[in-house]
């Protein structure tokens, strides 16, 4: 069964276009937008267009045709903001989930972010 999905989360605010944010890239399934609060030079938001709370439930429930779509747009932000591996570069990406994943925003969303060396993976 689906999670039940909140329609007030700001990320479902920006799909609606009640709220402005600063698009990056985005196609039929997602859309790729710069985080208001960067932890990197580059730090990207990718969220897919469906109603999904977390990684798990659009692994579960979305259609392969959004799944694709959605990675498509990831690869390509890393290509565009030149932090992909082609440009020597790399990046982290990361997905919060629920409590213990201290998820803010409870709309999917992917963290792209690159620009410098990362550190550990602690806390
Ligand atoms: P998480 O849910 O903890 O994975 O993180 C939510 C992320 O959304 C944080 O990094 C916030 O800075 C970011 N954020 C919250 N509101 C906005 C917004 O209106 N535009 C862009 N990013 C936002």
């Amino acid at each position: 069964m689906a999670l039940a999905y909140d329609d007030t989360n700001i990320f479902a605010r920006i799909l609606r276009g009640e709220i402005p944010c600063d698009t990056v890239a985005q196609n039929d399934h997602a859309l790729a937008f710069r985080d208001i609060n960067p932890q990197a030079p580059v730090h990207v938001l990718v969220i897919p267009k469906g109603k999904y709370v977390s990684f798990d439930d659009f692994a579960a429930h979305a259609s392969d045709a959004e799944i694709a779509g959605f990675t498509r747009l990831c690869a390509e932000v890393c290509r565009a903001e030149g932090v992909g591996l082609e440009d020597g570069q790399g990046f982290r990406a990361i997905t919060n989930a629920g409590p213990h994943g201290v998820q803010e925003v409870p709309h999917y969303h992917l963290h792209i972010m690159g620009g410098r060396m990362m550190g550990p993976m602690v806390s």
